[in-house]
This record gives structure tokens, C-alpha cells and sequence, in this order.
């Protein structure tokens, strides 16, 4: 027993330890996970080529969709 080995949270399979490590791809956290999940990137998470950029997504990430907007029209003249 020399070479320590991690479960990879993602693909719970044994890896070597340090292989599971705090993963980005384009740029945002994507979690902590092997080498082998990062094929399932399309920028392999920047493993052995470069880390995709935003801007090349088809799918840009974008927030959550703002529903407070039909609030704005109550008015608080009455607080005061
Ligand atoms: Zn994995």
C-alpha cells in the first residue's frame, strides 16, 4: 500500500490521491473531481488544452431569472 487513493466524488471511483482536485471550466467552479470526469467538459476543464472562455458557450451561464420585478409598482408612500 504505497500509492494512496481517493473515491472521486463524482465518478466514485478509486484514484489517486491528488488527482481529485477543485475543478473550473470556462472559467467557473465546477466542482472537485478527477481527471477522467473532466473529459465530460468541453474544455476538459483546462486539463492538457486551454480552459474554455465564456464567450465561446453556446449555452452562456446567466443567472437565475429575476421575479421580483411585478413587486416594483407597489408604493411605499404609506410607510413613511
Ligand atoms: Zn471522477
Amino acid at each position: 500500500m504505497s500509492t494512496a487513493t481517493i473515491t472521486c466524488p463524482k465518478c466514485h471511483k478509486e484514484v489517486a490521491k491528488g488527482e481529485v482536485q477543485e475543478r473550473r471550466s470556462f472559467g467557473v467552479y465546477a466542482g472537485k473531481f478527477c481527471e477522467s470526469c473532466c473529459s465530460g467538459y468541453r474544455d476538459n476543464c483546462g486539463l492538457d488544452q486551454a480552459q474554455g472562455s465564456q464567450a465561446d458557450l453556446d449555452e452562456p451561464i446567466e443567472p437565475e431569472e429575476y421575479y421580483g420585478s411585478e413587486y416594483e409598482d407597489i408604493e411605499y408612500d404609506d410607510l413613511c
